[in-house]
Formats: structure tokens, C-alpha cells, sequence
């Protein structure tokens, strides 16, 4: 059930172009107990004088799920966002209100066929305590489905915690392959778009799970491809949009 939390930033840094890693240990509750893929909402206090209203703004727990004192997470740095604005200039040590675990974007407790993640960007920080868990299920003898793992974004500048991210992978007996829409002279990598990366791969795949995580564009238009293509929108189709 999603609660109030405090929690304390106990660190902060640059990840990549733009891109910052948060880290807050959990004050009250000293633990929280969620789901690989949830998020929380925080709470982002105005200094105006209108600030009666707190906006709030939604993040993905980059953390692994069996580590609920410490949570982390991936942000793109908004210019002059509110959220970006307030997250970055926060003060080491301060505490903020937050309430979770929140959503439903999270791993099916089995999977009948293969499994299918489309990230665009920090959409990638859901993946990867979902990689986490399907790792531990696989080591566990859980269940250990066939999976594939496609990472979109701009430039080679904006991919980030590559070392874990590919040790994750690796743990999951996954495939990662990353997708670059404006590569730079040296990439080496794959380019393009993941949309029709992951269409061309559909008919090699078995009973498949898609997992769509990031810019909504990116979501709506490869829910409606799947869909014009057979997939069954409520059974394969799981979807967590960070913006339109
Ligand atoms: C369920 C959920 C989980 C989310 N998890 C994350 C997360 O883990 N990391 C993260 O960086 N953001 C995440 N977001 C987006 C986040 O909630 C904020 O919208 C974002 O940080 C911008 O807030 P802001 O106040 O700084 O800027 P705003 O002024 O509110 O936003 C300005 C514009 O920035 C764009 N934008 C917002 N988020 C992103 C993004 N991630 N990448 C590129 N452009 C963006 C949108 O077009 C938005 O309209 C998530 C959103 C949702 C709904």
C-alpha cells in the first residue's frame, strides 16, 4: 500500500549528459517494501509566495527491490523544470515527503513465453531492478523466460551505468541491444529508433511480454503497432509513461 515517506538525499551526482543519479536513505519507514518497476511520487515544495499547492512528480526506483533502505534514482535534468530545479539545488542531508510504492508496472509473477523491454532514455531506471528481479528468479530456478532488452536514445552521451547495466543483463541471461537517433562519428552501436528494432524481432519471438517504459510517444505508437499486428494489447502489453 502506497504511504508517506521521508527520506534523507545522501548523495548526488552526474551519470551522464544531463542525467543525475539521487540517492535517499529511507528515514520513516526505515524500509520500503516495493516492487521492481514502481515509483514514487515526491513532493516538491515551492519557495513562491503561491506555494500552498506542492506539486508533485513521479520517479522510478532505480534501486533493487530487495534494498528498500536506500532508494535511487535516474533523472534528466529538466532546464528550469521545477522538480530538476528543486531535486538538483536540494542540499545533501536534507529530508523531503514522498509517498509510495506507487503502480503497476511490474514484472508478471510468470511469464508464459518470452520477455521484451522497450526503454527509451531514464525510462531505462524501471529496467533495471526489473532486470534485478528476473535475474534473482532466475538463480532462484523461478523462472527464467528468454529476454531481450532494447535501450533508445539521443547520443552515446545520454547512455548511462553501462557496467551495471550490462552486469544485470548478463545476471538475467538477457540480450541488451541500445539504439542511438543521433550517434556521434565513433558509435559503433546500432541506430535508429526502437520501434522498428523491436517490430523486425516480433516473429522470432515466443508468446512474448512487452514491458514499455519512457517517452509516451515512443509507448503509443509501439502499443498500436503490436496491436495492428496481433499482440493482445491487455494480456502482453504493460506500459509506464514518464511524459507525453
Ligand atoms: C510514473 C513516472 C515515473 C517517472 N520516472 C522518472 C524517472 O525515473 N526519471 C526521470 O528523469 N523522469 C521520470 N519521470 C518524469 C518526472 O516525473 C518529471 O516529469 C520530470 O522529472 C520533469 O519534471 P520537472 O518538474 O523537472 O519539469 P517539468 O517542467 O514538469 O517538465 C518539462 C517537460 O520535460 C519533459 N520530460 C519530463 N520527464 C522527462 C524525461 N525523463 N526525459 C526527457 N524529457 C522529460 C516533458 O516533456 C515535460 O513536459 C517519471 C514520470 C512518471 C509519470
Amino acid at each position: 500500500m502506497p504511504a508517506p515517506i521521508t527520506a534523507e538525499l545522501v548523495a548526488r551526482e552526474p551519470i551522464a549528459d544531463g542525467i543525475a543519479q539521487l540517492s535517499f536513505a529511507l528515514r520513516e519507514p526505515p524500509r520500503l517494501q516495493f516492487k521492481a518497476g514502481q515509483f514514487v511520487s515526491i513532493a516538491i515544495p515551492s519557495a513562491g509566495p503561491d506555494s500552498e499547492a506542492v506539486p508533485r512528480r513521479s520517479y522510478s526506483i532505480a534501486s533493487q527491490s530487495d534494498a528498500g533502505e536506500l532508494l535511487r534514482f535516474i533523472i534528466r535534468v529538466i532546464p528550469e523544470g521545477k522538480a530538476s530545479e528543486f531535486l538538483m539545488k536540494l542540499p545533501l542531508g536534507a529530508v523531503v515527503n514522498m509517498t509510495g510504492p506507487h503502480g503497476f508496472f511490474v514484472l508478471d509473477e510468470r511469464h508464459p513465453g518470452d520477455v521484451v523491454f522497450g526503454a527509451t532514455g531514464t525510462g531505462f531506471a524501471a529496467v533495471m531492478p526489473m532486470l534485478g528481479e528476473l535475474a534473482r528468479r532466475r538463480e532462484s530456478g523461478h523462472e527464467s523466460p528468454r529476454s531481450l532488452v532494447l535501450w533508445g536514445a539521443r547520443q552515446e552521451s545520454d547512455l548511462f551505468a553501462r557496467a551495471e547495466i550490462e552486469a544485470l543483463v548478463a545476471r538475467a541471461g538477457s540480450e541488451l541491444r541500445v539504439f542511438l537517433t543521433a550517434p556521434g562519428a565513433g558509435w559503433r552501436g546500432e541506430r535508429g529508433r526502437i520501434t522498428p528494432a523491436l517490430l523486425d524481432r516480433l516473429p522470432e519471438l515466443t508468446a512474448p511480454t512487452f514491458y514499455l517504459v519512457g517517452n509516451g510517444a515512443m509507448i503509443s505508437e509501439l502499443k498500436r503497432e503490436l496491436i495492428a499486428r496481433g499482440v493482445n494489447r491487455r494480456a502482453q502489453i504493460r506500459t509506464e509513461a514518464f511524459f507525453d
